[in-house]
């Protein structure tokens, strides 16, 4: 047996979180069996742990989106015994058994393989946030917004998809513009190399239709009012890479950047992006982002953990990311 969290719901839809223990009967169908060595709380994970937006689908769920670990035992071609994989989104941790227990039991499909020089604990340092942060930064690259084209911006920056986008961009040679909430970071934003760190303030009023052309283009994982203002501050032919909802689902904003900048919105999934998508997404982790910047924006907590940093995550309390040792 194994420990695993469980999240349960009763008749009146009233949501428990137990830690259970479990064995390889209890997981659900797939051909190849996990062993869970690291997994991640993302802001996802925080949601559906504290039942605070409808991310489980399936009860009673194990949840956890992420993991990196060894296979087990496997009945898919791809796959053997001793391979190190990763494992990000596919429904794991809203419809399928997730990552909170000692072993996963998944679709060989949904696996990726680790790269060569990144450890299962590096890679839920960076975990689906950073994967995401990565799916972004190849948007933008896809769209022509290179160093050369000027600033980017990267909103949310002190959380888990924003901390990798800084450290990913500054690293590629990109001069970024961080904003966060949190003033007391600004000095770990420039550690991980923000040329410049702004107030979540200046971007987070009701957006005008154009403002002055600041940024090439940026990396939003915040929404709303702050994802309207990035768009009308974006320089003619730029492109946003929009992949969060921290601050909000609706978009307050109007099409002039579209219609009189050219600007483009870029939306970006993590969850279902196709298998070669996330193989380039993680090769180029491995060899875009320094190590040494991975290890200033993570912290690592032991399994008995999630549930109270789940509870920081959706209070915006969490810094950087968190990985958790099985
Ligand atoms: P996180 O670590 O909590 O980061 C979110 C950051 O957003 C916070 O650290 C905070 O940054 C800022 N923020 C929080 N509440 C805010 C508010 N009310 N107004 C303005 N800013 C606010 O979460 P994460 O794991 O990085 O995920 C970030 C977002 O991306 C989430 O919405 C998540 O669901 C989404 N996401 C999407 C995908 C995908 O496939 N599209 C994949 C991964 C994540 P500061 O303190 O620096 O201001």
């Amino acid at each position: 047996t194994f420990k695993a969290i469980l999240i349960s719901r009763d008749e009146d839809k009233n949501q428990t979180v137990e830690v259970t223990s479990l064995s390889e009967a209890d997981l659900m169908e797939g051909d190849v069996t996990v062993a869970v060595e690291a997994t991640t709380v993302n802001y996802k994970d925080g949601l559906a742990i504290t039942g605070k937006a409808p991310v489980v689908r399936r009860w009673p769920l194990v949840p956890g989106i992420d993991f990196a670990g060894t296979v087990l035992s496997s009945d898919h071609p791809d796959w053997r015994k001793g391979d190190k994989v990763i494992l990000n989104g596919w429904g794991v941790g809203e419809v399928h058994y997730g990552a909170y227990a000692g072993r996963a039991r998944v679709s060989g499909d949904w696996l990726v393989p680790l790269p060569d020089g990144i450890s299962t604990h590096d890679a839920m340092a960076v975990g689906t946030a950073g994967y995401t942060a990565m799916l972004c930064v190849m948007a933008l690259e896809r769209h022509g917004v290179l160093p050369q084209r000027g600033p980017v911006v990267v909103t949310g920056a002190a959380g888990g998809v924003g901390s990798v986008a800084v450290s990913i961009m500054s690293g590629l040679g990109y001069h970024v513009v961080a904003s966060t909430g949190r003033s007391a970071e600004a000095a770990y934003l420039h550690e991980l190399g923000a040329a410049e760190v702004i107030e979540r303030e200046e971007l987070s009023g009701p957006a005008r239709p154009l403002g002055k052309e600041r940024w090439a283009g940026g990396i939003d994982s915040v929404g709303s009012h702050t994802l309207a203002n990035v768009l009308s501050m974006t320089a003619y032919g730029g492109a946003v890479a929009a992949c969060g909802l921290a601050g909000g689902m609706d978009l307050p904003a109007s099409v002039a950047p579209f219609i009189l900048r050219g600007v483009s919105l870029l939306g970006v999934d993590s969850v279902m992006a196709p298998k070669e998508l996330r193989i380039e997404a993680w090769r180029r982790i491995a060899s875009d982002l320094d190590l040494g910047k991975l290890s200033a924006l993570s912290r690592t907590i032991g399994f008995d953990d999630i549930t109270e940093a789940a509870r920081d995550i959706v209070e915006g309390r969490i810094r950087g990311r968190v990985v958790v040792d099985m």
